[in-house]
């Protein structure tokens, strides 16, 4: 008898031609084969009558062949069979194109269902190439049809009918790894009524029905899997760091600690007094602060005679961050580093050599930090900076550096509760939500191109107040040369801006392809207020900080999703100043106002971060990720937010009251092959 593993070779009407070409697709057992689920589904329950049918929506027709199918040879490898067919209200021409054979198969005065796209007029209806088959059959009409994710030389007629091949092998010997009294509580259905109906649904609800379960089994072991690798983690011991008296180091500061922040620091310390490893997440929207609680951690674990590093996503940043940190730390006997990409060689020979001896306590860089010969004396803390942008192996890469660091790692993404669950179900998290005193909301505005004159005007009565303002540049396509492309843009945008605008004001521009220390030269030329208007890419997009900065102003806003949105308006509004934002599209795109719009209503990142989701699913935080999220084929964590917490309700449940899954075998061998093959994702 057949089993999952069995290839796929040996099923019953697949036989090693077809094996051949599922293999292209990565699909060898049973048990792949029947997981191949459908990308998507077209109705085709409707029949609609010939006199109906909507020239733009492809749609079912029923009708007779009233004539003997004609073929005709209209040159070299092109042939076309023609055939009449009616029904009660009208008369459809159809045509197929180099399916000869279908001369022989079509018969006059039989009835078939044909599925395609009409067009013509009232009287002379046509459709050419349609899907067709007798009517009764009910295989690619007359149902709901599953289509598949293909490749080259697989079609959905081979897949279909592989998988209608693999169900059947099915029958009888599909494990249910999901415990039964689980599936029963959450009213789901069983297991084979969920493979069948997610590829050959019956009616919609069947669909949904199926769906609903498998999205839930993938959440509920991918729950189990994340909670026992945190469970895992706990048993982790390492000396535990003392506590420090830290006054020291607040009454350095140019300002108290807001409460939030404070309580962020307090949290981060316990864990590191604790004697288990800190893996702590501090989320919290743009200029909340975070540098300062890394600071503050930083401070504790080198005044417990450890090193500390802080990675940040770009070269801007990590030196905005030591120019910050290091006037700060230095004089508290911190002896501070920078080791980015830029750095010449021989200082990073020496920054190296420092950090190995342990001459350097804080060490501040990019993914330089990570390179792999770079080795620390007593790395006891890492940090992170903006997190969503690193790669989780890259988190761990870091961490590898030291034994058992303690871990920070800080966001400034907003990230819904749900889907930090799953991006972070292995951290504990701390939310820093209050922004520092006398910060006023950025006020923001949705304009339509034709105001550029209004929002020039706008920016020089800021300037003649004495404050600066960024300008993103229009987007370019990416092009095979999408680099030369973005500088071209940034640079004729910013002359466009210097010779025709604002000839007297002081426009810089920075752009991705710069070099390293020409976008810092900009950066801190503008920081030092020798530039009014600075133009840029998405460069400035993370945790810039210049607070005389009053306006940011995004063209074509409709090209930027809203967290990215969010991030530049966070470039403003860091100081005292009123600021503003100002958001310029033309798109009528209802959707895209509608997203425009949330941005000019509320400035809490978490409702952006929300919406952004509900509209565009989780791939903009997945973003720069290497890895997808293991095993979530059915679930969509965009929109399957009940769902998830629901199954991460019944795993919580479950471990509970049998934290080894003794009484459920199957669950735990799930779980365990799901981790297997996905331990690099989530470490
Ligand atoms: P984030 O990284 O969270 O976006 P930053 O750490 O860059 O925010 O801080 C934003 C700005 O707020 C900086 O100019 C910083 O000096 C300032 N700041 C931070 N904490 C406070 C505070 N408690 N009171 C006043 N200003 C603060
Ligand atoms: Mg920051």
């Amino acid at each position: 008898m057949a089993d999952l593993k069995t290839s796929v070779q040996f099923i019953h009407g697949i036989g090693p031609q077809r094996a051949k070409a599922l293999e292209k697709l990565g699909i060898a057992t049973l048990g792949d084969l029947i997981s191949w689920f459908p990308r998507r589904y077209e109705d085709r329950t409707q029949i609609v009558p010939i006199a109906q049918l909507d020239p733009d929506t492809p749609a079912c027709v029923a009708a007779m062949i009233a004539a003997p199918p004609t073929l005709s040879h209209i040159r070299k490898g092109m042939d076309l069979v023609k055939v009449r067919a009616v029904d009660d209200t009208g008369m459809l021409e159809v045509t197929f194109f180099n399916q000869t054979w279908l001369k022989n198969q079509l018969h006059e005065g039989e009835t078939y269902l044909f599925y395609g796209r009409a067009e013509g007029n009232l009287l002379r209806r046509r459709m050419t190439s349609p899907v067709v088959e007798p009517i009764g059959r009910r295989e690619f009409t007359g149902r709901i049809v599953p289509i598949y994710p293909l490749t080259a030389g697989v079609s959905q007629l081979i897949l279909s009918r592989s998988i209608r091949q693999g169900l059947d092998a099915c029958t009888g010997i599909l494990p249910d790894a999901l415990p039964d009294e689980v599936r029963q509580a959450h009213h789901l259905c069983r297991i084979n009524y969920a493979y069948e109906n997610i590829h050959f649904p019956e009616h919609e609800e069947a669909l949904a029905l199926a769906r609903r379960r498998l999205a839930f089994e993938e959440l509920f072991f991918f729950t189990i899997g994340l909670q026992r690798l945190r469970r895992r983690r706990e048993v982790v011991h390492v000396a535990p760091f003392s506590p420090v008296d830290m006054d020291a180091f607040y009454q350095a500061l140019p300002f108290s600690l807001t409460g939030a922040q404070r309580r962020c620091v307090d949290e981060a310390l316990s864990d590191m007094v604790s004697g288990v490893p800190m893996n702590r997440l501090c989320q919290g929207d743009v200029g909340s602060g975070k540098t300062m609680v890394a600071a503050a951690c930083a401070y504790f674990c080198v005044k417990n005679g450890r090193q500390a590093a802080l990675m940040a996503p770009t070269e801007i940043l990590a030196r905005q961050h030591y120019a910050g940190l290091a006037p700060l730390l230095e004089p508290l006997g911190i002896r501070c580093g920078l080791l980015t990409g830029s750095t010449p060689a021989r200082e990073k020979r020496a920054t190296a050599a420092a950090l190995a001896s342990g001459e350097i306590d804080f060490i501040i860089g990019t993914h330089a930090l990570i390179t792999g010969d770079l080795g620390y004396a007593n790395l006891g803390l890492v940090i992170t900076d903006e997190q969503h942008r690193f790669g989780v192996a890259q988190r761990a890469a870091l961490a590898a550096k030291g034994s058992h660091p303690h871990t920070l790692v800080m966001s400034a993404t907003p990230i819904p509760r749900t889907l930090a669950l799953i991006l972070y179900g292995d951290l504990d998290v701390s939310i820093i939500d209050e922004l520092p005193p006398g910060r006023q909301p950025v006020a923001t505005y949705a304009v339509p191109g034709s105001y550029h004159p209004r929002v020039y005007a706008f920016i020089r009565k800021l300037v003649d107040q004495g404050r600066q303002a960024y300008v993103v540049c229009p987007m370019v396509d990416e092009g095979e040369d999408g680099g030369s492309d973005e500088r071209k843009a940034v640079t004729e945008y910013a002359r466009h801006l210097q010779t025709e605008i604002f000839p007297d004001l002081r426009v810089a521009f920075v752009h991705g392809k710069m070099k390293p220390r020409e976008k810092d030269a900009v950066m801190a030329a503008f920081a030092a207020r020798e530039t009014d208007i600075l133009v840029s890419t998405t460069v400035i997009e993370v945790g810039v900080d210049v607070p005389n900065a009053a306006v940011m102003v995004v063209e074509n806003a409709e090209r930027f999703g809203l967290s990215q949105l969010h991030q530049l308006r966070g470039r403003v509004g860091r100081g005292k100043h009123q600021s503003y934002c100002i958001l310029i599209s033309d798109n009528r795109n209802e959707e895209t106002r509608q997203r425009l719009r949330v941005m000019t209503k509320t400035t809490d990142g978490f409702r952006i971060a929300e919406e952004d989701l509900r509209l565009r699913g989780p791939g903009d935080f997945f973003g720069q990720r290497q890895h997808g999220l293991p095993g979530l084929r059915v679930a969509d964590i965009g929109c399957d937010t009940a769902l998830l917490q629901e199954a991460q309700a019944a795993a919580r449940d479950l471990l509970e009251r049998d934290p080894e899954l003794t009484t459920c075998p199957a669950t735990a061998q799930r779980v365990a092959e799901l981790f297997a093959q996905n331990a690099d994702t989530l470490n």
